[in-house]
């Protein structure tokens, strides 16, 4: 049952807060629901789950009329430029910033549209060739662009860990994102806040709690395998 997958995800992002002395208040769960039907979805709503995370533009299109209003959807799969005008109304959060040419086109949009857009940077931490988004030393230049963008507001950053067995593996990553993370919230640059980090999927996001994540993005672990 969702419902009790859901208190489970709790339970154990309470628990990892806890071994880390953190506030649990401070992780906020993204149940990501993609692939998955509105029904299920509305079960997680009636459970408590107010932030959705879906990879595609047309399944937030789908689903979103279909569900209450006072659901969040978290835009987190690569994104289009062609697309940037579908969902920048509509998704509270695009996390998968992962080009310079992508903040331009939302940029741009957010402009036409009258809009402010939080946004994160997605950053491929483990350099895996299969993965989308800034190299850990392409970032800092990033930021120094898009923090001139009147209408996009960088409010973090985002990492996909590589998939494996054991989370522990992971923990390097988190870490590394996390300090990376201070040393740019430390200096203080103009319409650039680093209070978001999210990291950490169903196989490891309690060991990103335990680094730092500020939210953790979980859906097999909530709505059972895609
Ligand atoms: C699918 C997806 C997740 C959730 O993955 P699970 O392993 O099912 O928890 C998290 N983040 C992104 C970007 C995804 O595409």
């Amino acid at each position: 049952m969702i419902k009790n997958q859901l208190e489970e995800v709790r339970k154990h992002i309470e628990d990892a807060c806890r071994r880390a002395g953190r506030n649990p208040e401070e992780v906020t769960l993204i149940a990501v629901s993609k692939t998955k039907p509105v029904p299920m979805l509305m079960e997680a709503y009636d459970a408590g789950a107010r932030d959705f995370g879906e990879n595609k533009v047309q399944e937030i299109l789908n689903k979103k009329p279909e569900l209450p209003e006072d659901i969040r959807w978290h835009m987190i799969g690569h994104l289009q430029r062609n697309k940037v005008h579908q969902v920048i109304d509509k998704a509270v959060l695009i996390h998968s910033v992962d080009s310079l040419r992508l903040a331009q086109q939302i940029e741009a949009d957010a402009a036409k549209l009258g809009l402010d857009v939080d946004i994160l940077l997605e950053v491929n931490v483990a350099r895996e060739e299969s993965k989308y988004g800034f190299l850990m030393e392409e970032v800092e230049d990033a930021i120094m662009r898009i923090k001139d963008f009147p209408h996009v507001h960088i409010k973090g950053l985002m990492t996909i860990a590589p998939f494996v067995d054991n989370p522990e593996e992971n923990r390097g990553i988190f870490k590394k994102l996390f300090e990376f993370a201070v040393d740019i919230g430390g200096k203080n640059i103009d319409n650039v806040t680093m209070s978001v980090l999210s990291m950490g999927m169903t196989g490891d996001y309690e060991v990103a709690i335990e680094e730092g994540a500020t939210m953790v993005r979980v859906g097999t672990g909530i709505f059972g395998s895609r």
